[in-house]
């Protein structure tokens, strides 16, 4: 297997375009970082400058289609930077220390331990914070439709905020804890309410509306917000 061959190229519109070229391609593919603002050319070994730039000649309206997207940086996030949590922003502040801890004071959330861990005790730290409000606020949601649930699981999932299994068991989000308090309110009313509707049915509506009167409002939320949420990481 011979080295993929890698150099930046420009491209159409002044773009600059990251070359790879290795053996295992097949055929021409151009792709797009949105997080990052960059395009990546993957191309096979053996083809010649030429195709290389017929391809993007003809991939330019595409190329402008990604520039002209509204820009979604997501910053990687450390010591001295805010975070949403439950509405309120805190400021990091990391402190190296024998003694791991993560702590809450005033506008504040001070992490003390090693500092190759810092960001590790941090997502610890806020998956358990996030997890006790869930329960709490699932329980007495429950309590209200006459209903019980088995167990409330917080993960890393991506592709959604929450889901309710057959068996009773509740699953979100962890990233939750970043979003103001009346959508966790929502997700858990959502998933509480999938405890008597397996559904998404005009009667299910009805009961989340019960519980959380402006859940519409969150959902608006969710959709401008929700998907920055889950891309945020620490250093
Ligand atoms: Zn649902």
């Amino acid at each position: 297997m011979l080295k993929p061959l890698r150099k930046t190229i420009e491209g159409p519109l002044n773009v600059k375009i990251s070359l790879c070229q290795n053996q295992r391609s097949k055929r021409l593919k151009l792709a797009y970082n949105e997080h990052e603002d960059t395009f990546r050319l993957s191309a096979p070994y053996h083809i010649a400058n030429f195709d290389i730039q017929s391809f993007l000649k003809r991939c330019q309206p595409w190329i402008q289609k990604q520039l002209d997207k509204p820009k979604k940086l997501i910053p990687i996030l450390g010591h001295g930077d805010i975070i949403p949590i439950l509405g309120k922003d805190y400021v990091i502040n990391y402190k190296t220390d024998l003694k791991k801890s993560m702590l809450f004071i005033d506008n504040r959330i001070e992490i003390t331990g090693k500092p190759s861990s810092f960001s590790g005790i941090l997502e610890v730290g806020l998956r358990d914070l996030i997890q006790k409000i869930l329960y709490q606020r699932c329980f007495v949601m429950s309590q209200t439709i006459g209903k019980t649930f088995k167990k409330i699981t917080v993960k890393e999932i991506k592709s959604r905020w929450g889901s309710c299994s057959s068996k009773g068991n509740l699953n979100f989000s962890w990233r939750l804890v970043f979003a103001p308090n009346h959508v966790v309110d929502y997700l858990c009313a959502h998933e509480v309410c999938h405890l008597v509707e397996m559904n998404h049915s005009v009667r299910f509506w009805a009961l989340v509306e019960v519980l959380e009167p402006n859940y519409k409002h969150a959902q608006k939320w969710l959709k401008e917000n929700g998907k920055s949420l889950m891309m945020l990481q620490f250093s």
